[in-house]
């Protein structure tokens, strides 16, 4: 089956159907139309598969799809134009130049968090590249994926670009495929499998991967503005986001105060109640939700019992409530997304091997072991977690985990060792600027790191001494909003970028060309038998 949809792309590529500009055009603009005719769909798909605001799903997703789809559209023109190089004095005359062309059959394997953004904005790249596209969105937003998978070939050349659902037996089907390009987002674990599987074919591959993105808080920082900056990129999706601020290093003189500004951020943001809020999101799958209720210091959430059918009902039902009492919030503060949801609210799936983050994200977990000289201990505080500042309420039924900060957590703390990947925010306090760079060197390349700080040499000192996909001045997720910047991580954060022109040449291959006239014949200077004086050797 899988193999079909291979063969039936690569007719297509090698029949020559995506390379002409206007075809890649056209596709684009329907991509466009795609995520704007249906925002309405799209709004409820992501209510229900991760309770999502329809604000974000509008300005975090379908915006920047759309938005990437006309950057790139806007300069095909450019970038598939030959560029001139000048060849070396030996072989002159000649000339020289680069062409991009398109790898030919691509996959893209795309997550449950943003789940249209990445799965639509590579996309968009890799068809502004002329590439014949294969996609398989996540499995764990049910509703999502099969909207796309309705859409896309009502928009897309159904010749060109195919949807293929599933889980991992799927995905692995389309693995044993010889594509020119595999691009995945996901989890380090799974990553290393799509590798894994790729190099059998000698296939390159993109990964856009997670990890542990620290934030660090120095007193020269405005602390209301780094409270509210950092709250909104926390707990934006409900802390599942790949460039999320995974935890914030402050200095002694500010941690607190910033601990407590940024529980009064939260309650300006969500309101006292935050599970109310429509604001607020779930957590995508009950799996999830385990996992981060044992984040929280010890004792917080008391432990699941063995449900019976009946207690399983309520849950279900417990849920719906949820969902339907937070679009009722919604439509009477008037910031709902029109449209009835598109599917069941309760979505928990069930857990699969690949996805299992607390497994997964390899390097991030493994090299936790720190000098806890690095981090202050906070007196009073018992629970390697740290106090619970504001937070810690859990609703199992609705998958509702309140927004949470920790402080004074310690790095040995289990909230310290993986990727959280949900809305609990652990605040360590550190010395210094040196300290913190020491404590994030000591662990895996993060995707994003950012420094609250308005001192030049401390920016500086980070901004040479670290390394991570991109580094953010005062900003958490900002980088990943421009089709102009390169996106993507490093090390175990992932191998490559994309967005604008970077995804356009991921999704490209850049050939050399070059030409010499045949007469006169002037490359008999290099031809042998050489004279070494003429040489000059
Ligand atoms: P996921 O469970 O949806 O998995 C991602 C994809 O891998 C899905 O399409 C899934 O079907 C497939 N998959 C799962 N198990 C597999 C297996 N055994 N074999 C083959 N394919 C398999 O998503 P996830 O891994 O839970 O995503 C969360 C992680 O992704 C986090 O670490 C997050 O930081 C990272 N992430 C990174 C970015 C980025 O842009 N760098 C964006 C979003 C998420």
């Amino acid at each position: 089956m899988t193999n079909q949809t291979f063969e039936q792309l690569k007719k297509t590529y090698e029949s020559g159907r995506t390379r002409p500009l206007a075809w890649r055009r056209a596709q684009l603009n329907a991509l466009r139309r795609l995520v704007t005719e249906n925002r309405d769909a799209f709004v409820s798909s992501a209510m229900a598969d991760l309770g999502k605001p329809a604000a974000e799903t509008v300005l975090m997703e379908l915006n920047l799809v759309a938005g990437e789809a006309q950057f790139v559209r806007n300069r095909l023109s450019l970038w598939t134009a030959r560029h001139p190089k000048a060849m070396h004095w030996m072989l002159q005359p000649a000339a020289g130049w680069t062409i991009a062309e398109p790898k030919g059959v691509v996959l893209i394997i795309s997550p449950w968090n943003y789940p249209v953004l990445l799965a639509l904005e590579p996309m968009a790249d890799a068809l502004a590249a002329g590439n014949a596209i294969c996609l398989k969105p996540s499995e764990l937003s049910p509703n999502t994926s099969r909207l796309i998978a309705e859409l896309v070939p009502q928009y897309l050349d159904p010749e060109a670009v195919r949807v293929v659902e599933g889980g991992p037996k799927e995905t692995g089907d389309l693995l044993k495929n010889p594509f020119n390009h595999i691009f995945y987002t996901g989890g380090g674990h799974v990553g290393k499998i799509v590798m894994r599987a790729a190099a059998e074919h000698l296939t390159p591959v993109t990964l856009e991967l997670g990890g542990k993105s620290p934030c660090f808080v120095d007193r020269t920082a405005d602390i209301n503005v780094a409270a509210r900056r950092i709250a909104w990129g926390k707990f934006t999706n409900a802390g599942q986001t790949c460039v999320a601020p995974d935890y914030v290093l402050a200095t002694p003189d500010v941690a607190e105060a910033l601990a407590e500004r940024i529980a009064v951020a939260i309650t300006e943001f969500y309101g006292e109640d935050p599970k109310a809020s429509p604001d607020f999101g779930r957590i995508i799958n009950d799996r999830h939700f385990e996992r981060l209720c044992k984040l929280l210091p010890v004792g917080t959430v008391p432990p699941e019992e063995p449900s019976s059918p009946l207690v399983q009902v309520a849950s279900a039902v417990g849920a719906a409530m949820d969902m339907v009492g937070r679009r009722f919030n919604a439509v009477t503060t008037g910031r709902g997304g029109a449209g009835e949801m598109a599917g069941s609210a309760n979505n928990a799936a069930k857990p699969t091997a690949g996805s299992n983050m607390a497994a997964a994200d390899d390097g991030a977990t493994a090299s936790a072991a720190v000098e806890p000289s690095e981090i202050h201990k906070v007196p009073g505080v018992f629970d390697l977690a740290g106090r619970i500042v504001c937070g810690g309420k859990v609703d199992r039924a609705a998958r509702y985990i309140a927004p949470t900060v920790l402080y004074g957590t310690s790095p040995d703390a289990p909230v310290m060792k993986e990727e959280i990947f949900g809305p609990i925010l652990p605040i360590l306090v550190v010395e210094d600027a040196e300290s913190a760079i020491r404590f994030i060197n000591k662990r895996s390349r993060p995707l994003a790191a950012y420094v609250f700080s308005r001192d030049h040499e401390v920016r500086l000192t980070f901004e040479r001494q670290t390394s991570s996909g991109a580094l953010g001045y005062s900003l958490p997720l900002g980088h990943l909003l421009s089709s102009r910047l390169p996106f993507g991580g490093v090390g175990a954060s992932g191998i490559g970028t994309y967005h604008g022109k970077a995804g356009f040449l991921t999704f490209s291959h850049v050939k050399t060309v070059v030409t010499k006239p045949q007469f006169p014949d002037t490359l008999r200077l290099v031809y042998p038998p050489f004279n070494e004086a003429e040489a000059k050797l």
